[in-house]
């Protein structure tokens, strides 16, 4: 199981494509969840150089000996992350490393017609190869990229009206429903 965090392509506020920054809390906390979960990597996903270059600096501070002293569980999680440029090309890793094109899932905070639920989204985990699901930034993945997976999960509902989870509570909250049995 992969999952992936898309700075490119997600709407804005203005309901404009666009491409956001990546995020020092985020980087951490995904990565502690995914190592919880068992994730076998945590894309970062974003175009952009100058992104690049910021996680480059970061990574190199939490591969070092004084990063480990300072704080263990951040520098062990830091290993399952990688950063990409495009969906397309956390797509291709993963066909490299597992030989078959994962299984794409997308999510939202949405009503996005055809969402499946949870338990038909863990049976079709555990019966594929690979699956990679994909999270968004700002206010969220576009419809084409929606559109274009191969199932999207139903959104999480609390039990307020108010649905606003940030990216790093709808991951843990999503990998505790789909993996937790999967021991
Ligand atoms: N209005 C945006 C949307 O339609 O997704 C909210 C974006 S939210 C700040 C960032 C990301 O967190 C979303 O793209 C999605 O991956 C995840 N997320 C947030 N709330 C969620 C929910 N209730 N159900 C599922 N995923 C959620």
């Amino acid at each position: 199981l992969f999952i992936g965090l898309v700075h490119f392509p997600v709407y804005n506020k203005n309901h404009k494509v666009v491409c956001t920054s990546i995020t020092n809390l985020d980087i951490h906390d995904i990565s502690r969840t995914s190592k919880t979960y068992g994730v076998t990597k945590f894309f970062i996903i974003n175009p952009q150089d100058s992104q690049k270059n910021i996680y480059l600096s970061l990574k190199k501070f939490w591969k070092t000996d004084i990063a480990k002293e300072y704080n263990i569980c951040r520098f062990n999680a830091f290993d399952n992350i990688e950063y990409t440029l495009s969906i397309k090309s956390a797509k291709k890793k993963i066909m490299e490393s597992s030989g078959e094109e994962p299984v794409i899932f997308t999510t939202s905070a949405r009503t996005i017609e055809k969402s499946i639920d949870y338990e038909n989204a863990k049976n079709i985990i555990k019966k594929s190869n690979s699956t990679l699901i994909l999270f968004g930034t700002a206010h969220g993945l576009t419809d084409k990229m929606i559109g274009k997976s191969d199932f999207h999960l139903e959104k999480i509902n609390g039990i307020s009206g108010y649905n606003h989870l940030s990216v790093r509570s709808a991951i843990a909250i999503t990998l505790d429903r789909l993996i937790t049995d999967f021991k």
